[in-house]
This record gives structure tokens, C-alpha cells and sequence, in this order.
């Protein structure tokens, strides 16, 4: 962008040209509210990087459970525990559904 008085190139972040000292009408004040935001992302991708990888557990809680093994149930608790993700805890919660499932088979044979 360009100085609307002398016509040279000034930066965004600067309030008054640096040529002639006109005030910058590009001028942007809250350069920090970006800063902010940028490290937010930074925050909920690390946040999401976590959870993919311990979502490890939701399907090993699905494997396991699905073969009727206590490792269902085990890797279910666990997955519960350390997620707060609707989906992961469903299928944390499916895992050891699938235990159950196999317990009550297990008990009525
Ligand atoms: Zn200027």
C-alpha cells in the first residue's frame, strides 16, 4: 500500500509514512489480535495432533472389543479417559459395548 499523500510505499503496521510523517490510513492498529489468533491455531492443532494420536485407543477399544477380548474393555477406560472427543468417546463407548455383549454370551453358554 501507498503513502495518500507522497506516494511511496509504507507498511501497514506503520502509523505515519516514513517518508513525509502523513498519517498511514492503512494504518492497523491491532496487529496483536492476530498474534493472538496465530497462537490460538497453534494451540488447537497441537490439541488435535493429541488426539489423532491417541485415538489409538477408541479403535484398538473397537478391535478388541469386537473380539470379545478384556482389552476392549481396558482400552475403552482408557480411551475414556483421555478423551473429550464426541466421536472417540463413542466408539470407546461401542468398544466396550461389544465387550459386554461378548460377557453375557460368554455367561449364558
Ligand atoms: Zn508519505
Amino acid at each position: 500500500m501507498y503513502c495518500s499523500y507522497c506516494g511511496k510505499e509504507v507498511n501497514e503496521n506503520q502509523k505515519h509514512c516514513v517518508y513525509c510523517g502523513t498519517e498511514n490510513e492503512h494504518y492497523v492498529e491491532n496487529k496483536n489480535e492476530e498474534v493472538i489468533t496465530n497462537t490460538e491455531l497453534q494451540k488447537n492443532t497441537v490439541q488435535e495432533n493429541k488426539d489423532n494420536v491417541s485415538s489409538v485407543y477408541a479403535i484398538l477399544a473397537l478391535i478388541f472389543g469386537a473380539l470379545g477380548g478384556w482389552l476392549g474393555l481396558l482400552f475403552g477406560i482408557i480411551g475414556l479417559k483421555n478423551y473429550t472427543d464426541t466421536n472417540k468417546r463413542t466408539m470407546c463407548y461401542i468398544g466396550i459395548g461389544l465387550w459386554a455383549v461378548w460377557m453375557i454370551i460368554m455367561i449364558l453358554e
